[in-house]
């Protein structure tokens, strides 16, 4: 079963969408194949970057084994880089499905977050 068959369909009108398009900038970060990251907008941290599959896909919800597998694999990649990076003690990877879920933009992405000791996520 894919819980396809009950998500609202893709609407490539999303942000992301418009960024793998070209038609809005973005300040990528990494890229390749089949996923693309970039840095988030209102960064929550220092560092606080954003992974996208290249294939349309909702949300965690909505998506491929294959669409999950690549995304994770450039998750941990940049979790591992941006932690050296930022000199992070610890990285907060996050992720959202559907409004009630807090998800608000509708292209599948994980939140990679570096973080420090004491130091909360802003809002
Ligand atoms: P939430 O806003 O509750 O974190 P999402 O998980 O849907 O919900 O996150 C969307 C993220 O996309 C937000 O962190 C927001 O700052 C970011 N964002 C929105 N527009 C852009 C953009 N043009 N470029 C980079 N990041 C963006």
């Amino acid at each position: 079963m894919t819980a396809s068959d009950q998500s609202p369909a893709y609407d490539s009108d999303n942000i992301f969408a418009k960024i793998l398009r070209g038609e809005i900038p973005s300040t990528a970060v990494y890229e390749d194949d089949d996923t693309l990251a970039f840095m988030d907008i209102m960064p929550r941290a220092d560092g606080h970057l954003l992974v996208i599959p290249k294939t349309p896909c909702r949300n965690v919800l909505d998506a491929s084994p294959a669409q999950l597998e690549a995304v994770i694999r450039t998750v941990q990649k940049l979790a591992v880089a941006a932690k050296a990076a930022f000199a992070a003690e610890g990285v907060t990877i996050q992720q959202f499905n559907e409004a009630a879920g807090g998800q608000e933009v509708f292209h599948l992405h994980f939140h990679v977050l570096p973080r420090h000791e004491g130091l909360p996520l802003r809002p």
